[in-house]
């Protein structure tokens, strides 16, 4: 299998091999042609298969297809929710790698630092949201931030979210998402707990375990 084969735009394609990457990782294999296809995706992954790009590679080419098709839609389009501020910078840094030769803008916010610069880049505009549940509902509650437009909701480290007492958090989160989405969800271990809370998210997904 190569990136090639997968139906990748070409700045996508451009900064994989920038990254060096030689070819696409099982769960990049399995979860980037379903994502394409605008499945919802069940995707049982510890960090280092490389389930990051498994989801931000696909996700940054339908942003740029629905740009194509002529959809000029304002706001944010994609939420991408993760347990940690590391695990919310990791992602963003990689956003930004898979994305850099394209014009797709995000913003990574997270707790514990001052709301001041996350603010201001909500401000200038930004597709992909990258958010601890936290200060994301914070800034939702101030106003800052407006959801109804998100057609890509990303679920990251689900049982961690659950281990570290986040589920209100996520249920909160989720009412306010439009129920026409995709979503995918990702989770290392699939207890009872993390199974219920997948079928209440997900519609029909492929699923995908590595
Ligand atoms: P993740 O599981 O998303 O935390 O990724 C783990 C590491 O694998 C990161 O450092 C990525 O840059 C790297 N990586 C992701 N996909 C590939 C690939 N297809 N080939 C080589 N390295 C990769």
């Amino acid at each position: 299998m190569k990136f090639e084969s997968l139906n990748l735009i070409a700045p996508i394609l451009k900064a994989v091999k920038a990254e060096g990457y030689e070819k696409p990782t099982p769960i990049q294999a399995q979860a980037i042609p379903a994502v394409l296809e605008r499945r919802d995706l069940l995707g049982c992954a510890q960090t280092g298969t490389g389930k990051t790009a498994a989801f931000a590679i696909p996700i940054l080419q339908i942003l740029e297809e629905d740009r194509e098709k002529g959809f000029k839609q304002r706001g944010i389009k994609t939420l991408i929710l993760t347990p940690t501020r590391e695990l919310a910078i990791q992602i963003g840094e990689s956003v930004e790698a898979y994305g850099k030769y394209m014009q797709v803008r995000h913003a990574v916010i997270f707790g514990g630092v001052s709301q001041h610069g996350q603010v201001q880049a909500l401000k200038r505009g930004v597709d992909i949201l990258i958010a601890t549940p936290g200060r994301l509902l914070d800034l939702m509650n101030q106003g800052f931030i407006d959801l109804r437009n998100i057609r890509q909701f990303v679920l990251d480290e689900a049982d961690r979210m659950l281990d570290m007492g986040f589920v209100h958090d996520v249920k909160k989160v989720l009412a306010k998402l439009p129920s026409k989405r995709q979503s995918l969800f990702f989770s290392a271990t699939m207890p009872d707990t993390i199974v219920k809370l997948a079928d209440s998210i997900l519609t029909n997904p492929v699923k995908v375990e590595v």
